[in-house]
């Protein structure tokens, strides 16, 4: 029989725990399914991790982890594909504002042969309104760089073992998962759903760690910008070619003294170009320093006793 894994990364949730663990079970008893939840606490604050070590002295299909310190909601979903021993393995945010009742849809398309069954979103839940506007600005600059549409896709899928294994052996540390799965290809079937209400506990996402996120994820997917950079050193060329016939005239005429306006925005202007070229030229530089050095995406620091192997204090790549 195969076996389903559902990869949750939850961070400070102390009060989701429980009540997600048991909705999930619930509903995979019901339906047959066997199942394992793999809960990864993301260097957690509150009794997360206490409360994922008590699910799991009651159901022993319940597991988890805990990292050493925050690493982030990528670094979660990729711990826990890590520990996931399914056939197939579905990634849910643990608040259930991804609601499991479309589990069973994406089970019986895998079922049917599906490898990626993607969740897209029909509409994003109620949020507050400078979240909905920074998520809406986050995903519109997603969309455009990485051409895809971010906006209806989300972290809620389900990989077939394959995926799950292409994904774990790709050697770069800044991943972003939901293009990753666009990008890995295979035979992909979709679900759409509904964006919950969160149960409890507020969203962990402020407007600067999405801009932060849209930025790593923009420049860690695509190489537009750096193209970007071309282009406007180019514009820059084409306007200095203008100004020097127009500066060459004037001066042969015998009227050059004029034009400090003409320098001191051309001096603005070039300054304020190469700045920014810099800058985004550095952004790729962080990312390759970030990749060179070679460091984890996480460190575990305590697993559940029914974990196999001894991961602890060890990590993945
Ligand atoms: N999360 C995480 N690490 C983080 C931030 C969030 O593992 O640093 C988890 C969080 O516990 C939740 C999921 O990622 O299960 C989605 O986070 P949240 O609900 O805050 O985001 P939203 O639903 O508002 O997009
Ligand atoms: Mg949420």
């Amino acid at each position: 029989m195969s076996l389903l894994s559902i990869v949750l990364p939850a961070y400070n949730e102390e009060q989701n725990i429980a009540h997600t663990a048991e909705v999930l079970s619930g509903l995979l008893e019901e339906q047959g399914i066997a199942y394992e939840l793999v809960f990864i606490s993301d260097g957690s604050r509150d009794g997360t991790y206490s409360e994922i070590v008590k699910a799991a002295e009651c159901n022993s299909r319940i597991k988890g982890a805990e990292f050493s310190r925050n690493f982030g909601k990528e670094a979660g979903i990729f711990a826990g594909l890590e520990l996931a021993t399914g056939d197939a393995v579905i990634v849910m945010d643990c608040d259930l504002q991804h609601p499991p009742e479309v589990i069973p849809q994406m089970w019986k398309l895998w079922q049917e042969g599906a490898e990626v069954v993607e969740g897209i979103k029909i509409s994003r839940g109620k949020e507050s309104l400078p979240h909905k506007l920074s998520a809406g600005l986050f995903y519109k600059l997603m969309s455009r760089l990485i051409k895809m549409d971010m906006n209806a896709s989300s972290d809620y899928k389900l990989l077939d073992r394959k995926v799950v294994d292409v994904l774990l052996g790709l050697p770069e540390r800044n991943t972003f998962f939901r293009a990753l799965t666009f990008w890995a290809g295979f035979r992909t079937e979709s679900v759409q759903y509904e964006v919950q209400e969160r149960q409890y506990g507020e969203s962990k996402w402020s407007f600067w760690s999405l801009m932060k996120y849209a930025i790593t994820n923009a420049t860690s997917f695509s190489t537009l910008p750096l193209q970007l950079v071309t282009v406007m050193g180019m514009i820059s060329i084409l306007f200095s070619v203008v100004l020097a016939v127009q500066t060459l005239v004037k001066f042969l005429m015998g009227t050059a003294v004029e034009g400090f306006t003409t320098v001191i925005l051309l001096i603005l202007i070039i300054g304020g170009f190469l700045m920014l070229s810099l800058g985004i030229i550095g952004h790729y530089i962080a990312r390759i320093y970030e990749e060179v050095k070679g460091r984890p995406k996480y460190i575990i620091s305590r697993v559940t006793d029914n974990v196999s192997g001894n991961v602890a204090g060890t990590w993945k790549v």
